[in-house]
């Protein structure tokens, strides 16, 4: 155990296993297809810098972020790979985005206008994905107005259109029918673009789910996030081998108690002990980021399941080691992750959470130091 920079949980990123999964996803993908690797809200918790560097030496044709910040601390940490910036411009940004060169989607004429003329203030060109709306209702130029507008946008001068995107808002569920509509209308939407003298570079439509589910979807580019981090979009979408979660959150026994029958744990007095029994405290709770539940959830110890005790405080967990032979303190235990035979996934903690695996991944806080296995 280090001297210093002791802390009483952290995370775990296993980038050995990344690599494999950017290896497993490269097998899955179509032959004329490539990735942009998604490493948006700081790569969903895991560190958008050391993925994206790694993502980019393993050929990622674009490293995805939604913010111009985020694309900001890529360039300072020296990543040169090309990156693309979702989501909408406003137009204060636009110069950044052209001086750290990356690309960027529009999904409105108003923003489209706004760009070539502060790309013309500038002596620059501004590369461009354009995004067809076409039925997620968030961003993008409704799939049905592509033909109206096409004529406009071509006549942008600053404006290279190098992508054409969209975005399925139900890719990974069993029932496809949504997601089929959604192709349909933005194949009509490039078809309308190409009609109009639009030919971009990059069309991609798919997320994880599109990439293992729509092969019919690949086109040239797609976007794929949370597979690398090696879960899975959905239940349901196809499994590809060599996918394995590269996350885990650890923390150590920072107390060991014996309990007599009657003696309660925790705030509100939440639990109350059936039998004597021996529990453990760990030092993190949901000020770190783990889900706020009472008498719910379980960590590691001992390569054994032990229910969470009472409820969860800002800063510690309460456990039920009773079971658990030769328990030491600062042994360690796992709150996500593997330890022996027994596993304990996101999915679960998203349970705790009432939520989905996406959120309970971004859901750690930074007080949880992350530490990178090569
Ligand atoms: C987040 C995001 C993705 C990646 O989705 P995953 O399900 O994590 O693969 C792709 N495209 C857009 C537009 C996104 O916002």
């Amino acid at each position: 155990m280090q001297e210093h920079g002791f802390s009483p949980g952290w995370i775990e990123i296993d980038l050995r296993q990344y690599k494999q999964n950017l290896d497993a996803i490269w097998q899955a993908k179509s032959a004329g297809t490539k990735i942009a690797v998604v490493i948006k809200d700081d790569a969903y918790g895991h560190g958008a810098v050391e993925l994206g560097r790694i993502a980019g030496e393993h050929g990622a044709e674009f490293l995805v972020v939604a913010c111009v910040g985020e694309a900001r601390e890529l360039r300072h940490a020296m990543i040169s790979t090309p990156i693309l910036v979702l989501g909408e411009r406003h137009p204060s940004e636009i110069a950044e985005c052209l001086q750290l060169k990356v690309s960027f989607t529009a999904g409105s004429l108003e923003t489209l206008r706004e760009i070539n003329a502060r790309a013309k203030t500038f002596g620059n060109i501004a590369r461009v994905h354009l995004k067809i709306d076409s039925g997620m209702n968030r961003y993008g130029i409704r799939w049905s107005e592509i033909d109206s507008v096409a004529q406009e946008i071509r006549g942008l001068e600053q404006i290279e259109v190098e992508g054409v995107l969209s975005h399925f808002a139900m890719s990974d569920e069993l029932d496809k029918t949504f997601a089929l509509l959604q192709l349909n209308r933005f194949e009509r939407g490039v078809e309308a673009l190409k009609q109009n003298g639009i030919t971009a570079k990059y069309v991609h439509i798919c997320n994880s789910g599109g990439l293992l589910d729509l092969p019919q979807a690949h086109c040239n580019l797609a976007r794929v996030g949370i597979l690398g981090l090696g879960v899975y979009p959905s239940k349901v979408c196809r499994r590809v081998e060599g996918i394995a979660p590269i996350m885990s959150v650890k923390a150590r026994i920072a107390a060991l108690k014996q309990l007599e029958p009657g003696d309660c744990v925790g705030y509100g007095m939440r639990f109350t002990a059936p039998k004597p029994m021996r529990i453990a405290t760990l030092g993190v709770g949901y000020g770190w980021g783990y889900p706020r539940v009472r008498n719910d959830g379980a960590v590691l110890v001992g390569g054994q399941r032990c229910p969470i005790l009472g409820g969860v405080s800002m800063d510690a967990i309460t456990v039920d080691v009773t079971d658990v032979p030769g328990v030491q303190l600062w042994d360690e235990a796992v709150l996500l992750g593997r330890q022996g035979d027994a596993e304990i996934d996101i999915h679960e903690i998203a349970r705790l959470k009432q939520s989905v695996s996406y959120d309970a991944m971004v859901s750690w806080r930074g007080r949880l130091p992350r530490r990178y296995l090569e």
